[in-house]
């Protein structure tokens, strides 16, 4: 029972969960070559409700593009600076330290392998996008701030590579090697029965594509129900997505606020 009263107890617990609650408090070595955005991403798509208990957001090294940086295996809304771990791109953690580490890294390890313009992966399991997965109905941008999906939005099918002896999971390189041939050249691929990637040249920009992508996709699921859909043109899918790309540190600052209470 709580009567209010403030003991001394009580005030070194409310400090103690104080100053520890700004998830950039710990400093990120010089030269590191990753930054404050990792984690703030994390906290981001947590909050947005992009990731829950799982899923995972990566940067490749600013100063080695054969590495990226990670979180442990972990739920994004708890990850700190602490947590971020180094990965080549064979998917194995530079520095372990007996630290859990994704089984799914290998979606990360490959695609930074085979798409040099990526700098940034999120992978999520959001349940508005399973439904593009797993019908015959394609994913397809019909608002202005998702022009960016272009005309098509790839489905990566993990029975084509491996048959039903999976758990779906992209827990080998040979499987994270097959989902970047289905990603292609795409911004965002689905994963059937299971979630979708988004990649972009910077955090925050693949922050921003994977937000509204799933906002793209309820709104589609919303509009099928009112029967047919003018979906974005081509020439509008490639206008809008050159004037949103250069905006997307607006949303940044919003969702920062909104997932840490700081700036
Ligand atoms: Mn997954």
């Amino acid at each position: 029972m709580c009567d209010g009263k403030l003991t001394r107890g009580s005030m070194v617990a409310s400090l103690t969960a104080l100053s520890a609650t700004p998830a950039l408090a710990q400093a990120i070595p010089a030269g590191s070559g990753w930054n404050d955005d990792l984690v703030t991403g994390n906290r981001i798509l947590a909050d947005q409700e992009i990731l829950d208990g799982f899923g995972h957001l990566s940067m490749r090294s600013q100063t080695n593009p054969t590495r990226f940086w990670m979180s442990r295996s972990m739920a994004p809304a708890l990850v700190t600076a602490a947590d971020i771990m180094e990965f080549d791109l064979d998917g194995n953690a530079v520095d372990p330290r007996g630290r859990a580490v994704f089984l799914e890294r290998f979606i990360h390890s490959e695609i930074y392998k085979s798409r040099p313009d990526v700098n940034a992966v999120v992978h999520a399991h959001t349940a508005a996008m399973i439904p593009f997965g797993v019908s015959a109905t394609p994913l397809r941008p019909l608002i202005h701030v998702a022009g960016f999906l272009g005309e098509t939005v790839p489905i990566f099918e993990i029975r084509d590579v491996a048959g039903d002896a999976t758990d779906l999971l992209v827990r080998n390189a040979q499987l994270g090697a097959a989902l970047a041939r289905s990603l292609g050249a795409h911004p965002v691929a689905l994963m059937r029965g299971h979630g979708y990637v988004a990649v972009a040249s910077s955090v925050r920009q693949c922050v921003y594509r994977a937000i509204y992508t799933v906002v793209n996709a309820q709104a589609e699921a919303e509009a099928l129900r009112l029967g047919t859909v003018k979906f974005l043109t081509p020439g509008e899918a490639k206008s809008t997505a050159a004037t949103m790309a250069p905006l997307v540190d607006r949303p940044w600052d919003l969702w920062k606020t909104q997932a840490l209470g700081e700036r």
